[in-house]
């Protein structure tokens, strides 16, 4: 992987982008980018498409991308991130949705009053399918009879290579969360393809829970788990959980994978927080963390686990921003990464 291609989007997305370039050029001065700074809200707003074609052959053509955030508080319409991330994800077929939470300093989590044990697991998200692919309709709209329907599909290929990579990934364990007890079609395919994943790591232990019981053991617990493998509706929720107990929304990084190709586009799990943008409070780490992930599947373990180095001391010494403890701006926090490196 040589070619990256970046794109800054919205919000926050810009500043945080920029320190998690910054970084990626100090650890691998070798790699190439493509900066598409025009996708954002603004175009999207002006002419209807923020991602032109032109500029998905451009982020296809790339080895790997990193996103900042997409997302605006004047664009209301859903179609926005059709039009941009989701397109990036079914185009490019971006079936997994990886997202490792790790806890990078005691301070940080929320149950550090009650003694548990730090989280380190990753929650393996399908991403294509499930509830998510837009299958369904409304009937009789504006009426007292008025009925919504979103149809939940899981493909036998796509549970299928979701479980591949959650087992190639485990090394202590691998638990499978669903709600097969009240969606029975979809829970029966999913237990399956686990069965038959796990009968091919007979050394690796495996659980099923659904997913009520997940979030509550997920608290009391998080030491209970390692690999989490999930529908594209229950990833969601369950790695914003995890992301929440590994130290909150400014350091959780995500990435979208397709392991057979080995395009990987990576972003940290928050938003645009348009409440922070411009304000210098954003917290880059996220980001950074997201670049770290990037050199990770471009198997870049070394430069990936030298950024993770520098992280984990500048949140120790309170070399961050407000939101874990710390009183530096944006561009200082990615300064100190940097510096950490370099004294390392
Ligand atoms: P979007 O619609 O793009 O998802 P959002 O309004 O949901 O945006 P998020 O980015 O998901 O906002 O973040 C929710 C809140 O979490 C923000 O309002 C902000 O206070 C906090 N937050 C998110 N990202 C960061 C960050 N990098 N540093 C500090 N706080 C953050
Ligand atoms: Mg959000």
């Amino acid at each position: 992987m040589r070619r990256i291609a970046v794109i800054p989007g919205d919000g926050i997305g810009p500043e945080v982008t920029a320190e998690a370039l910054r970084t990626l050029r100090a650890v691998a001065p070798d790699l190439e980018f493509d900066v598409l700074d025009h996708v954002n809200a603004d175009r999207y707003l002006a002419t209807g498409t923020a991602l032109s074609d032109d500029d998905f052959a451009r982020v296809a053509s790339c080895d790997g991308a990193l996103l900042g955030a997409v997302g605006d508080p004047r664009v209301t319409s859903p179609d926005y991130a059709r039009d941009v991330l989701l397109r990036l994800r079914f185009e490019l077929d971006l079936y997994i949705n990886h997202r490792p939470a790790q806890l990078l300093h005691d301070r940080l989590s929320p149950l550090r009053d009650q003694g548990r044990r730090p989280i380190d697991c990753t929650v393996v998200r399908e991403n294509t399918e499930g509830p998510y692919v837009g299958v369904g309709g409304a009937l009789r709209v504006g009426t007292p009879h008025e009925t919504a329907i979103d149809t939940e599909v899981s493909t036998y290929r796509g549970v299928r290579r979701a479980m591949e990579f959650a087992f190639a990934r485990a090394t202590r364990s691998v638990c499978l969360v669903d709600k097969a007890n009240a969606v029975p079609h979809n829970g029966t395919l999913w237990q399956r393809c686990f069965r038959e994943a796990a009968a091919l790591r007979p050394d690796l232990p495996t659980r099923h829970l659904y997913v009520d019981a997940a979030v509550m053991l997920l608290v009391q617990d998080p030491t209970a788990f390692d690999v989490i493998v999930a529908n594209n509706a229950h990833g969601d929720v369950l790695s914003d959980l995890t992301a929440q107990l590994a130290g909150g929304p400014g350091t959780a990084a995500s990435a979208n994978l397709n392991p057979q190709t080995g395009y990987a586009l990576c972003e940290p799990v928050h938003g645009s927080a348009p409440d922070l943008a411009g304000t210098g409070r954003a917290n880059p780490l996220a980001a950074v963390l997201s670049a770290a992930l990037l050199l990770d599947c471009a198997g870049r373990a070394e430069q990936a686990e030298r950024i993770r180095t520098a992280v984990r001391t500048v949140v120790r010494d309170l070399r961050c921003t407000a939101d874990i403890g710390g009183s530096l701006t944006t561009s200082g926090a990615g300064a100190a990464v940097r510096d950490a490196l370099h004294g390392e």
